[in-house]
C-alpha cells in the first residue's frame, strides 16, 4: 500500500549538504522530500571558495565549476598578507593533473544542485520553515510544514549551524570559541593580471578574505569580534576595506547593489554535535561547522552528503540496522574530517597568532606551511615529508 505523502527519507535544509545529499539519494531511486524556510536563488554569506575535494564531489554530482551553467574562478592556493608581509601558499603544483579549487557565487551554485535534484525526482517545498518533528508509531517521522502531514522513514537535519529542528530533538551543538560576525559582499570592477589565490588580510582584531568568483567579481568576506564590528558598515569603514582590498590583491572594485551588497552575518563558532543521534542522521553544518577561515566548510557539506549517502542506502535497500548504519557514517565523517579541521584548526592559529611575529614569513615560506596545505587538499606526492604533514593535520584535528 503506498501512504500518500510518504517518502524513504525526509531532509530539513535545501542549501549544499541537504540538496547534495538529496541528489544522490534520487539517482539511485530513493523517494526524497527536502524542506527549506528560503526560497532560491538566495543570498548565501559565505566566502565562496570551494576546495579541489569540493570540486571532485561536484563532479561526481555531474555539476562542472567553470562550465556555462556555473561560472567559476580557478583557484590555485592562498596569499596570506598582513600588511607589507605576503605569505604565498600554493595548494596545486604547478604539473599536477588533479583538481584545482573554485570561487563560485553560491547564489549559483546552492540553485543550481536544487535544479538537479529536481529533475531527478525529488520533492522540494521551499519557503517553509520545519519548526518541529515527530517520531511515528512505527518509528518512521512526521513533519508538517506547508500545510500538510508528511512521512519519512529516515530523518536527516541540513538546516545549518543553528538548527531548531536539532535543538527541538534534544541534539546539542557544543561550542568551542568566542563567536565572530561578519560581512559578505561582491566587489564588482577588474585587476590588471588574472587573481587565482584567496586573498587572507590580517589586522588586529579581523580578517578579509578575499575569493575571485569571476574575472571580474571578488568576493569580500570580512570577520570579526562582536566588539569591532556593527550591525552594518559604516560608509567609512567601506571605503577603507576596499582600499586595502585594492593595495593587496590589485583588484579595483565596487560593492555591487542588489544580491551582491554587504550581508550580515553572526554569530560564528567552530561547534559540534556529530552527525547520528538516536536514528536522526545529521550533515553539512548542522553536524559540525569549521571556522570560516580555513574555507573548508562546504566542503565538509560535501563531504558528509556523500557518506551519509552510502549509510543510509545500505539501510534502506540492504536492510541494515539504522544505528549500525548511522555509526558507520559518523565514523568515516569523523576520519575524513580530522584533516580538514586540523587544517583549519591550524590556519586559524597560524593567522591569528604567528602573523604578529617575524616567524610569519620565515616560516610561510618554508616548505612546511605549503606542504601542509597541499595535504589537506590531498594534493601531495607519497613523502616522507607529505606523510608527516598528514599525520599533523589528523593529530591537531583529533584533539
Ligand atoms: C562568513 C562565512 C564565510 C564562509 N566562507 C567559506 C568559504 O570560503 N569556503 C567554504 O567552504 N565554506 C565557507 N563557509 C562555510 C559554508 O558557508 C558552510 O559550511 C556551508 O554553507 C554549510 O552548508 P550547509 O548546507 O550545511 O548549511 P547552510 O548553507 O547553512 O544551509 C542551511 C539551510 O537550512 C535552511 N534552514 C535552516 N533552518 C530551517 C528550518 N527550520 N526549516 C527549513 N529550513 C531551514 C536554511 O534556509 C539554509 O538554506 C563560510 C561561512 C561563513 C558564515
Amino acid at each position: 500500500v503506498i501512504v500518500p505523502n510518504t517518502y524513504e527519507v525526509i531532509i530539513v535544509g535545501a542549501s549544499l549538504a541537504g540538496s547534495s545529499l538529496a541528489l544522490r539519494l534520487a539517482r539511485r531511486g530513493v523517494s526524497v522530500a527536502v524542506f527549506d524556510k528560503a526560497k532560491f536563488p538566495r543570498r548565501k554569506a559565505c566566502g565562496e571558495g570551494v576546495s579541489s575535494i569540493g570540486v571532485r564531489l561536484l563532479k561526481e554530482l555531474g555539476i562542472t565549476p567553470g562550465s556555462t551553467e556555473l561560472p567559476a574562478n580557478l583557484l590555485d592556493g592562498y596569499v596570506l598578507c598582513r600588511g607589507r608581509r605576503k605569505v604565498e601558499v600554493p595548494f596545486i603544483e604547478q604539473d599536477s593533473c588533479s583538481d584545482s579549487g573554485y570561487g563560485i557565487q553560491r547564489l549559483v551554485l546552492d540553485s543550481l544542485i536544487i535544479k538537479r535534484a529536481t529533475a531527478a525526482g525529488v520533492r522540494f517545498e521551499l519557503g517553509t520553515s520545519v519548526r518541529s518533528v515527530t517520531r511515528s508509531a512505527e518509528g518512521g517521522w512526521i513533519v508538517e510544514a506547508a500545510g500538510q502531514i508528511v512521512h519519512g522513514k529516515t530523518l536527516v537535519l541540513a538546516d545549518g549551524a543553528n538548527s531548531i529542528v536539532a535543538e527541538s530533538l534534544g541534539i546539542h551543538s557544543e561550542v568551542k570559541t568566542d563567536p565572530r560576525f561578519g560581512f559578505s559582499m561582491v566587489l564588482e570592477g577588474q585587476s590588471a593580471s588574472p587573481i587565482s589565490r584567496v586573498h587572507i588580510l590580517v589586522h588586529d582584531t579581523f580578517e578579509i578574505a578575499c575569493t575571485p568568483v569571476s574575472p571580474t567579481l571578488l568576493n569580500t568576506t570580512i570577520m570579526a569580534p562582536r566588539s569591532s564590528i556593527a550591525d552594518s558598515l559604516e560608509p567609512a569603514q567601506l571605503q577603507s576595506i576596499l582600499s586595502a582590498v585594492r593595495e593587496q590583491t590589485g583588484f579595483i572594485g565596487a560593492v555591487c547593489e542588489d544580491e551582491r551588497a554587504p550581508l550580515g552575518i553572526g554569530p560564528l563558532n567552530r561547534s559540534r554535535r556529530g552527525g547520528f543521534h538516536d536514528g536522526v542522521f545529521l550533515v553539512g553544518d548542522a553536524c559540525e561547522t569549521l571556522d570560516p577561515i580555513g574555507g573548508m566548510g562546504m566542503t565538509h557539506a560535501l563531504v558528509s552528503a556523500a557518506l551519509a549517502e552510502k549509510s543510509l542506502w545500505s539501510h534502506l535497500r540492504q536492510s541494515q540496522d539504522i544505528f549500525e548504519a548511522g555509526r558507520s557514517y559518523e565514523a568515516k565523517r569523523e576520519s575524513e574530517m580530522r584533516a580538514l579541521r586540523g587544517f583549519t584548526r591550524l590556519t586559524y592559529f597560524y593567522l591569528r597568532k604567528m602573523s604578529h611575529t617575524s616567524l610569519f614569513p620565515a616560516l610561510g615560506n618554508s616548505a612546511l606551511i605549503r606542504e601542509v596545505s597541499r595535504a589537506a587538499h590531498r594534493n601531495i606526492a607519497p613523502s616522507v615529508l607529505g606523510f608527516c604533514c598528514n599525520l599533523l593535520l589528523n593529530v591537531v584535528g583529533f584533539l
